[in-house]
């Protein structure tokens, strides 16, 4: 792979600097070529809190990762490239609700998606990804003595969950989603599939149930990674089922096999907010404030338990 000489730039500064660069998998492929770490929410906070050892991480992805890292590592300077790289599914909750629901129904744990901002995740019992949500809602339900959970801001990631437990899972709100995930049709993915008939099927678990139900398989982005890495010699051909990066990232690493986007819709403008240019440019004067990603210290020390709940439970 021959860098471009923006990349060497950025690549060049962060070496003579303390800095780590993490990159989520819906980065552009460019961001992900000079990443130190590229992964998912989960394998990115997992980093982020055990593996970045430097003054600065630079954030490529969405705003509520940059404030998972923040919430992980006070001491550090957290910078993201775009602060316009929100996430309109985190959106969807606020403290105001949770509260509301929490006064409705207070014998229940809330649990909250990573994809939810720093009050929020102050306001939770547990986080959860989209992989290990399965196994967080079936072992904080068994702490708590219940069989039904408050679970949010994602509704399609809470059906999937409640599919797969004995658990009644009580969206909070009622219709929060993704606009890249749950825009995917069945008309879309079928229409692949009728061109591609030997192609697996990869979803992500934000798509619409009538998408998940078509799917041979229903996985975290990195889940989908580790499917086609897993499954890659037997099977030549696979029909991607979430955002464009990551089937970028796998044509890259698997030439021999043929990826397919189950819909030109599946790109996320906002992580496509980040660019190389505003990278090298905060490698250039990391103290500068503007690119900041601070959660206040009393957020963070109460946003730090449910996520630190989740590590444990997840490990
Ligand atoms: S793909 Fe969906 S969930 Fe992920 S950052 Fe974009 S809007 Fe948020």
């Amino acid at each position: 792979m021959e860098l471009s000489q923006l990349q060497k730039d950025i690549v060049e500064l962060k070496n003579q600097k303390d800095v780590t660069i993490l990159a989520h998998y819906y980065q552009e492929l460019g961001i992900q070529e000079i990443a130190d770490h590229l992964g998912d929410s989960l394998g990115l906070s997992r980093i982020a809190k055990e593996k970045a050892k430097t003054k600065y991480i630079i954030f490529a992805g969405v705003l509520f990762m940059a404030e998972t890292a923040s919430i992980l590592n006070q001491d550090k300077k957290i910078l993201i490239p775009s602060l316009e790289a929100c996430c309109p599914l985190a959106n969807f909750l606020n403290r105001d609700i949770v509260n509301q629901y929490r006064k409705e129904y207070p014998e229940l744990p809330v649990i909250t998606y990573v994809n939810s901002t720093a009050e929020v995740k102050a306001e939770s019992d547990i986080c959860c990804t989209s992989s290990n949500s399965v196994n967080i809602v079936k072992k904080i339900s068994k702490e708590f003595g219940v069989d039904q959970v408050l679970f949010g801001p994602d509704k399609n990631l809470a059906e999937y969950v409640e599919e797969r437990t004995e658990i009644n899972v009580i969206k909070i709100p009622g219709k929060g989603h993704c606009y890249v995930h749950s825009h995917l049709s069945i008309d879309d993915i079928q229409g692949v599939k009728e061109d591609h008939p030997s192609a697996q099927v990869l979803v992500h678990p934000e798509c619409e149930k009538n998408v998940r139900d078509f799917a041979d398989y229903i996985g975290s982005t990195a889940g989908i990674y580790s499917f086609v890495e897993e499954h890659h010699i037997d099977q030549k051909e696979f029909i991607i089922g979430t955002e464009k990066g990551l089937l970028e990232r796998l044509t890259v690493d698997f030439p021999r096999n043929n990826f397919y986007l189950a819909s030109d819709g599946l790109i996320c403008e906002d992580m496509k907010k980040n660019k190389l240019e505003t990278m090298r440019m905060l490698l250039k004067d990391l103290d500068n404030n503007r690119y900041e990603v601070k959660v206040p210290e009393d957020i963070a020390e109460k946003a730090y338990i449910p996520i630190e709940k989740m590590l444990k439970f997840s490990s």
